[in-house]
């Protein structure tokens, strides 16, 4: 596998990996050093210093941020926001939408079950209708049937890139060129995608893209951002605004700025920004497509050998499979697999009900164990992995 992949170097900056085998990748990774230096050298100038003398202080640093998300997704500066999560930033775009009843989402059975409820609401509120575009039989939308469904009354498709609850990944950009060529909006959750794989708006054809910094990114929790092409931007009216969103210019007057910072809200955690501007800039440096290519290799692995064990069954959809595993075992309830990880220092989670709603209805699962590897995991700790599932599979 990754021959050339360092490491060494990666497990070093990851001091996590003295304590635990880290499993929980797509809940929340282990900052590295470099991040977790950012976040905390932030925090003790503004203890020293004082919040807002430090943002002035290191206003460059804080404006990098948008530099930085914007080599990550090939797109300009101004396309970004930075928000605390990536609902946030989803709801943001989402609720800008003005719906009309009788109006179509397209959506995909991966949608997160915050979005579900978004869908809900939209559709009690304003009589939109949400369909759910059934998966082909590899378990991946099927992208032939999106094409049918195309016409007058679409007025966005919005697709999970990566579901919460499994290894599938979407075909995005077949999912992009059918949208380019309607003219329709496409909303892409990207949340477990950012940081795990090489993303590229243009590529992908996407116009609004939300992301959060803790998973794959490695950023601090309570950071996202999100993106929205230019063309887009002003067409948006956030539902939510402050005087950083707009201009207040009379006592009965606003003006919306016109980047993508009018998705945001004034005060931030600017630390997180920071860190988070540093988390994207260490993937970078690590290069996507190599980071890609390792979480893959170990993934692969991780599931060939989950498969050969008697009573364990790999519940991973899709053509292309990423780093999150996902899997149910006979007789063994997932949560009693996470406790018994949790005793050899083994962290996994538990994917259930509502995450992954439309998709776990339909293919009746409760809950299945998440193992999700991150470019930093070893074939050593899957091995180690591999043997607690196994003693734990000869126990009644
Ligand atoms: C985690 C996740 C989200 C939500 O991200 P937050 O930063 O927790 O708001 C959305 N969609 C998917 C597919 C996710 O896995």
């Amino acid at each position: 596998m990754s021959n050339n992949f360092d490491i060494r170097r990666a497990r070093k900056e990851t001091i996590g990996t003295n304590n635990i085998i880290h499993f929980n990748n797509a809940g929340s990774s282990l900052m590295p050093l470099p991040v977790s230096q950012a976040l905390h050298d932030y925090l003790h100038a503004e203890e020293q210093f004082g919040g807002y003398e430090t943002a002035d202080k290191y206003i460059s640093l804080l404006n990098g941020f948008y530099d930085s998300t914007a080599k990550l997704l090939n797109c300009s500066s101004n396309e970004i926001a930075y928000i605390e999560n990536a609902t946030r930033a989803w709801d943001m775009a989402f609720y800008a939408f003005k719906f009309q009843p009788g109006d179509r989402i397209l959506a995909s059975m991966a949608e997160y079950g915050s979005s579900v409820i978004a869908y809900l609401q939209q559709a009690k509120n304003f009589g939109v209708d949400v369909i759910y575009v059934p998966n082909d039989e590899q378990g991946q939308l099927d992208t032939k049937i999106l094409a049918n469904l195309i016409d007058k009354r679409v007025k966005l498709i919005s697709i999970a890139h990566i579901p919460t609850g499994g290894g599938l990944v979407n075909p995005v950009m077949e999912i992009g060129k059918i949208a380019k060529g309607a003219g329709i909006p496409f909303l892409l959750d990207a949340c477990q995608a950012v940081g795990q794989l090489h993303l590229d708006v243009e590529a992908i054809g996407c116009d609004i893209l939300c992301g959060t910094g803790r998973k794959y990114l490695r950023g601090p929790r309570g950071t996202g951002f999100l993106y929205v092409r230019n063309t887009l931007i002003e067409k948006l009216e956030p539902p939510l605004l402050d005087q950083h969103a707009a201009d207040l210019i009379s006592p009965t007057e606003y003006r919306i700025r016109q980047d993508a910072k009018r998705f945001e809200n004034w005060e931030q955690f600017c630390a997180g920004k920071v860190a988070l501007g540093k988390a994207i800039e260490y993937s970078l440096s690590w290069g996507l497509p190599a980071i890609q290519k390792r979480i893959y290799s170990l993934a692969d692995n991780l599931r060939g050998k989950l498969s050969s064990i008697v009573g364990v069954t790999v519940t991973d959809e899709g053509v292309e499979q990423c780093g999150i595993v996902t899997f149910l075992a006979k007789n063994k309830d997932p949560f009693t697999i996470q406790a018994t990880m949790a005793s050899h220092q083994i962290n996994v989670s538990v994917s259930k009900g509502a995450g992954s709603l439309i998709s776990f209805s339909d293919r009746n699962i409760d809950a299945v164990v998440r193992s999700s590897v991150h470019y930093y995991n070893t074939e050593e700790e899957i091995d180690c992995f591999i043997e607690v599932l196994e003693s734990l599979m000869k126990t009644n």
